[in-house]
């Protein structure tokens, strides 16, 4: 069946669209989670997006599926790894990605799946660094559109990386093409700057879904601020972390910190450092906390590190801001204030200005490391700005993650009124005594919060069907928007549970 497709696409597209080749599939296969690898028969690599519709067309008139990805760099999230095996891998970055435009005077960029963090930032710089991007702390070469339509985020007031796209270019199911927004009118003006145009908004189902393949969109800049001044504080309790919730609430609500701030785990630092340390605990895991405790102080993370970043003219003009965060801070008696300066000279506290400063930073993807192996899978609820809220959540994953032999590693990335709970689980996949309590941990995690009331979001491949199976409504309702747009079962099927 594949067999006859690949051929169809080697003719109509030239032998560059295909890879069937045992090295190139196998180079596909792999990821970073518990479930395993995931075999495919093959890659197709569109050049554009007429490409991209002959290919799914040819995909349906030979009964096969799709599984369209951008970079495959979505480390801990299942990389090229379809959620169901036997799918064919569309990669499209590798052909397309291109930066169609920029526009300088609105403030945008156009741009193609392949294009990544590190080369829109390398272009901003091309163009005189008169706006940024907002960065990631993941690789710096994954995919702008790949990343935005997982729902992925950044730093920076443009962290929604899905809210910062406009005019997205989507090739259905049925290989017609669909431009969102006022892109629905061919010749519109306003394609690329305005989203609430008319009918329903429809970006967002092409989000954490399988209903289309978007193949181009444009993605808004921020301009750069002359100074960009960072600041942070360490605190040393475990138990502090509810204090400190209450202490970000309000200079996030009342718009006094323009970015995200950061409330990070001494593990989720000092992991990007340094290695489990097996010969001090003679193999046993999880972290013993004095052990914890020792690292935390090696490295200057505290139990908890605070951090954000303040926008302005000048440091003089920030400086009045900064005093006022500190004052609100060192009030607790608890937070050590650690300056612009040292974040500069401190590799972990110099990721937070990496990513507050929309610069692309490989060095927080060093926690992979933390143990031997490469297994990594993430755990993203997000969590409301109440102290007691985090609290719990704090008390309920460490104690889990404790209880399967697990170090309890987050940051609370917070907004206004939730932050996203970035939990990074660092296992053996080498070892299937550590996989199996990989998988029982985060079994453990999702029916816990299930329980508390704070269900996960965005969701590795591994556990996607089982997660919307939770979600009895939402399973139907999606169920029956892919019926309506892929009958065949062309695009992804499986993906976030929809199928
Ligand atoms: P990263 O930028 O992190 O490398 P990926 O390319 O791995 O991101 O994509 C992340 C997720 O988004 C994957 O599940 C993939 O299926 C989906 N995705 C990526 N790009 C597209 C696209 N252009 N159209 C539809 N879905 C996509």
């Amino acid at each position: 069946m594949s067999e006859k497709f690949f051929e169809a696409v080697s003719q109509v597209l030239g032998p560059e669209a295909v890879d069937v080749s045992d090295a190139g599939r196998a180079s596909y296969s792999s990821n970073r989670l518990p479930g395993g690898d995931r075999q495919t028969d093959g890659i197709v690599f569109p050049s554009s997006t007429a490409d991209v519709s002959t290919i799914v067309r040819l995909a349906a008139e030979h009964g096969v599926s799709l599984w369209p990805t951008s970079t495959g760099h979505n480390w801990g999230m299942g990389e090229f790894s379809p959620v169901r095996g036997g799918q064919v891998i569309m990669h499209l970055g590798k052909r397309m990605n291109r930066i169609l435009e920029v526009d300088e005077r609105l403030g945008y960029a156009v741009i193609e799946p392949g294009v990544t963090f590190r080369q829109l930032r390398a272009k901003m710089a091309e163009l005189g660094d008169k706006f940024m991007i907002s960065g990631t702390s993941g690789p710096p070469d994954g995919s702008i559109i790949g990343n935005a339509v997982d729902r992925g985020a950044g730093y920076t007031p443009h962290f929604d990386h899905f809210g910062t796209l406009c005019g997205m270019e989507i090739v259905l199911p049925n290989g017609e093409i669909f431009n969102t927004g006022d892109g629905a009118l061919p010749n519109a003006n306003t394609r690329f700057t305005n989203k609430s145009g008319f009918g329903p908004l429809l970006d967002g189902i092409f989000t954490q879904s399988n209903f289309g393949i978007v193949t181009q969109t444009a993605v808004w800049l921020m301009p750069r601020p002359a100074t960009i001044l960072g600041f942070a504080f360490s605190f040393a309790g475990d138990e502090d972390l509810s204090e400190i919730f209450e202490l970000v609430r309000p200079l996030k609500l009342n718009s006094v910190v323009p970015t995200l701030i950061k409330v990070t785990s001494g593990g989720y630092g000092f992991a990007t450092e340094d290695t489990y340390p097996y010969d001090r605990t003679n193999g046993q895991v999880p972290l013993p906390d004095d052990i914890r405790r020792e690292l935390q102080e090696k490295h200057g993370t505290g139990a908890w590190l605070v951090s954000g970043a303040l926008y302005g003219p000048s440091v003089g003009a920030l400086q009045p801001t900064l005093d006022k965060i500190r004052a609100v801070f060192e009030a607790s008696g608890k937070a050590t204030y650690i300056s612009h300066k040292e974040m500069l000279d401190n590799p972990i506290y110099k990721i937070h200005l990496d990513t507050y400063s929309g610069e692309p930073t490989a060095s927080e993807v060093d926690m992979l490391n933390w143990r031997p192996g490469g297994g990594a899978t993430w755990f993203l609820p997000a969590t409301p700005m109440i102290g007691e809220a985090a609290e719990l959540q704090h008390q309920t994953s460490r104690r889990i993650l404790a209880e399967h032999g697990f170090e309890y590693f987050v940051e609370f990335v917070c907004s206004t009124r939730a932050a996203r709970g970035l939990h990074l689980i660092i296992f053996n996949r080498q070892d299937p005594d550590e996989v199996a309590r990989m998988n029982s941990a985060y079994a453990a995690l999702v029916e816990a919060y299930d329980q508390i009331g704070y269900p996960i979001g965005r969701t590795p491949t591994d556990w996607q069907e089982r997660a919307m199976s939770r979600l009895p409504v939402l399973q139907q309702v999606t169920h029956q928007i892919k019926a309506a747009l892929d009958p065949m079962g062309t695009i992804a099927p499986g993906k976030y549970g929809i199928s």
